[in-house]
């Protein structure tokens, strides 16, 4: 199956052509300026065609467009439910419409850590496990779920995939999701400035001198042997550590995956999680895999294929149960 995807991520939108578990051709825009998704849509449009001109195909050889964004997403109606100030617009827009209207295609929408989920289960690290949680750690903590080889949306389109905001400290910090010490709100990147300018020896650190702190100067200056810095990640560890396990315990997965741009810290962070989790987790059955992604970015745009085929499966069961 040939098919496009579009992963609307929060500064860029990436465009892709895929083939089963390989991307053909893909392209990257520039969203960062973008006021309103109305106004990038021509752009991603331009871009769609070109990829499938370019690679010597017609719209008849794609079977559909697969759409990640960031958001919570009624996926059934393929409408964003739930912005946070990036595309605040799309709630209105039908996209299926669009997608009909400009390419004769069906078109999906799901939310992009979901999409990244299906990626690594068809094409990744969770490929020949059916029941599969994946953590995302970057600016926002991410968590989506698996059951049975399907993925966990509910009734309102929010479960399993808000792992970022389980509380991990009940007289925490104030999360943008307006709960009180989520894992988001202790140990992502948008969290880090707060948490390291607040700690008590803060003036006697390294850390100090960065006007823009990351993961990757905290997780440098700690394997530098700042004591400040060991400390910060060490609990940042803790608290990613304590979130895996409570999903474990809501999800009951046999394979834990730990993606997102934190992870270029991979062989810290994997053993420290591993460990707590073989030690903490009441998994009595045996003991969770825990694994780092494969694919990365690529992982949304491979997980297109799979999000067409459970439309099409399911638009095949509605007709068959019309006909009884
Ligand atoms: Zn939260």
């Amino acid at each position: 199956m040939k098919a496009l995807a579009i992963d609307l991520g929060g500064t860029h939108a990436t465009c892709g052509l895929v083939e089963d578990r390989k991307i053909l051709a893909h392209e990257t825009l520039d969203t960062n300026h973008a006021k309103s998704l109305n106004a990038v849509l021509p752009g991603i449009a331009n871009v769609l065609r070109r990829l499938v001109k370019n690679n010597s195909l017609a719209l008849q050889d794609i079977s559909g467009i697969a759409v990640g964004i960031a958001c919570i997403v009624d996926s059934r109606a393929a409408r964003p439910l739930a912005t946070h100030g990036k595309y605040d617009d799309a709630g209105s827009i039908d996209l299926c419409r669009w997608s009909r209207e400009k390419f004769g295609l069906p078109l999906r929408l799901e939310n992009d850590a979901r999409l990244a989920l299906l990626g690594e289960y068809f094409a990744g690290a969770a490929r020949g496990f059916s029941d599969v949680v994946m953590m995302t750690l970057g600016t926002g903590i991410g968590g989506v779920t698996m059951i049975e080889g399907k993925l966990l949306r509910g009734k309102h389109f929010q479960a399993g995939c808000l792992g970022g905001h389980f509380p991990v400290l009940f007289s925490g910090r104030r999360c943008t999701c307006g709960g009180i010490g989520c894992a988001e709100a202790e140990a992502s990147g948008s969290s880090l400035a707060a948490v390291v300018s607040d700690w008590p020896e803060i003036a006697s650190s390294a850390l100090a001198k960065y006007p823009d702190i990351g993961f990757k100067e905290l997780f440098a200056e700690a394997a530098a042997g700042d004591r400040v810095a060991v400390a910060i990640r060490d609990r940042c560890l803790k608290i990613w550590a304590a979130d895996a396990v409570a999903l474990i315990h809501a999800y009951d997965p046999e394979i834990l995956i730990i993606g997102g741009g934190v992870m270029k810290s991979a062989e810290v962070i994997l053993p420290a999680v591993e460990s707590h989790v073989h030690q903490y987790a009441w998994t009595p059955w045996g003991k969770v895999q825990v694994r780092a992604a494969e694919l990365g970015n690529n992982a949304a745009l491979l997980g297109a294929v799979p999000l067409l085929r459970e439309g099409i499966a399911e638009q095949n069961r509605k007709a068959h149960q019309s006909h009884q």
